[in-house]
């Protein structure tokens, strides 16, 4: 692929890269896309059964046995060459900000520092009452079922944003200062169909920033970007990485 002259400069000079990331970016570690992940035994359930409040609530033991199989899938696979690439480029860039959709915590395998989690992540437990945090090692009474949190007796649930649930607010502040800030901004396999993550863009864009897609295929935003770089993200990000500081222009 060849990297235009005008990006390799724009991502080299930057004082603030502002990089969403999506499902896509760990497509090619083996972790399925929400889509894909609606596969073999979980074909026949509707994802607002899944990842809803009211789908826990009518079924917890369906729920978390969805996110345990998750869970260990995820455990099975290593970052892939976009992750580190990412981690590269945030020792590299002046100022990084790495917001992620991704509840995996790959970023953060592969070496990223500053990730800002925008849907939680999978790794972490929450009662489903109060929202606390609780101890994975919290065990459950019986095979198969959600723990229950130690200081109400309600069940645990997994840290990540459902549908209809707000991003946790920190998050949320975080990217939008970002967005705002930055003056390049990546979006990296993302369908960008979710706000407000989607937004995050339109923020970018008027604040003057160069604007950056990297995808496998075209999405709804894809004509409004700066620069599109069309491909998979495990071997984009790295070319990248090397023409904007290993190579003379
Ligand atoms: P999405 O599934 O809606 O879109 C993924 C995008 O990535 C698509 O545009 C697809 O064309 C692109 N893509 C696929 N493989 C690619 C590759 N190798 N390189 C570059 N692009 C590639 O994902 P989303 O936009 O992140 O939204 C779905 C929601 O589901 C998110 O909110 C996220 O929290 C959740 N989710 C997370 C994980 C994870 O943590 N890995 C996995 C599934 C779903």
């Amino acid at each position: 692929m060849v990297i235009p002259d005008a990006l390799t400069r724009a991502i080299r000079e930057a004082r603030h890269i502002c990089v969403l990331t999506g499902a896509g970016v760990s497509a090619e570690s083996g972790v399925p896309t929400f889509r894909d992940a609606m596969v073999g035994l979980w074909e026949k359930h509707d994802p607002h059964q899944l990842a809803t409040r009211q789908g826990f609530a009518e079924d917890p033991k369906l729920v978390w046995g969805w996110y345990q199989w998750r869970r260990q899938l995820v455990l099975e696979v290593e970052p892939n060459p976009g992750h580190v690439a990412l981690a590269e480029l945030e020792t590299l860039a002046n100022r990084l900000t790495l917001i992620t959709q991704n509840v995996d915590g790959l970023h953060q395998r592969a070496g990223s520092h500053e990730v800002i989690e925008f849907h939680g992540n999978l790794f972490v437990d929450r009662c489903f009452e109060k929202g606390n945090i609780v101890a994975s090692s919290v065990q459950p009474a019986a095979e198969g079922e959600p723990p229950t949190c130690p200081s109400c007796g309600g069940f645990v649930r997994p840290g990540v944003v459902w549908f209809g649930e707000a991003i946790p607010e920190a998050a949320l502040a975080g990217a939008f200062a970002a967005a705002r800030d930055c003056d390049v901004y990546l979006s990296i396999g993302t369908s960008s169909e979710i706000d407000p993550a989607a937004g995050l863009f339109d923020i970018a864009r008027s604040s003057g920033a160069t604007t950056v897609e990297i995808n496998r295929d075209v999405t709804g935003q894809t004509a409004h970007f700066d620069f599109v770089l069309s491909g998979k993200s495990g071997e984009v990000l790295p070319q990248l990485v090397e023409s904007a500081y290993k190579q003379d222009l």
